[in-house]
């Protein structure tokens, strides 16, 4: 098996990840179990902080690393809160605070269009001059009242007019299926798969 550090301890993600890439002989370790620190996130894009966690892992690790960067992006705020998804209201982070500061920022605004993004990075070493970089977009509208209890963070504001229900509604097999994650995952694996 090819080893590989994952710039992530959240425990979900690493499952998720290891399941995908243990068919194709990685071996997914956490950066936590190799002692490696949380990076900083200072960029704008999406990208950048993506690879910016990629190189640290790698750096610390001495392995091949992935990381990811994903949040939501407002059509009628310009694309906020993007990078910033996670804590768009502050510390301590908080998905009720967040939903709620989007509505209020969206009061009023006849424009609800939003999309969730996902990026990938997978570097073979700190030094990769050609970092794989897969991305995933997951279009929809912000509704005004909250439905289903699936999902985390913004899911259930987020409706999808073709599945006629909200993210927090769906199987989370369907949400992989569709999802800026499960995208960006597919399209990776693919990347993946040809350099062998
Ligand atoms: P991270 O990339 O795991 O740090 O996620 C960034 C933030 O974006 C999360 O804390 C959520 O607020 C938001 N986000 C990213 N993906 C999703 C999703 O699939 N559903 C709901 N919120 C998401």
């Amino acid at each position: 098996m090819k080893k590989l550090v994952l710039a992530s301890n959240n425990a979900g993600k690493v499952r998720e990840f290891q399941a995908l890439l243990q068919p194709l002989g990685w071996d997914v370790i956490p950066q936590s179990m190799l002692g490696v620190s949380e990076a900083e996130e200072p960029h704008e894009t999406f990208v950048e902080n993506a690879l910016a966690k990629a190189r640290h892992a790698a750096l610390h690790a001495g392995l091949p690393a992935l990381a990811d960067d994903s949040g939501i992006c407002l059509a009628a705020l310009g694309g906020e809160p993007g990078v910033h998804s996670a804590r768009f209201a502050g510390e301590p982070r908080s998905d009720a605070r967040n939903n709620a500061l989007m509505l209020e920022k969206l009061a009023g605004i006849g424009d609800r269009r939003a999309h969730y993004v996902c990026v990938l990075v997978f570097v073979r070493g700190a030094a990769d001059p050609q970092p794989l970089i897969a991305e995933g977009e997951w279009h929809g509208e912000i509704v005004e009242s909250p439905q289903g209890d699936g999902g985390f963070g913004y899911d259930p504001y987020f409706w999808l007019p073709q599945f006629g229900m909200t993210a927090a509604q769906m199987s989370a097999a369907d949400k992989n299926l569709h999802s800026h994650r499960g995208l960006a995952c597919a399209s990776l694996l693919e990347r993946l798969r040809i350099i062998g």
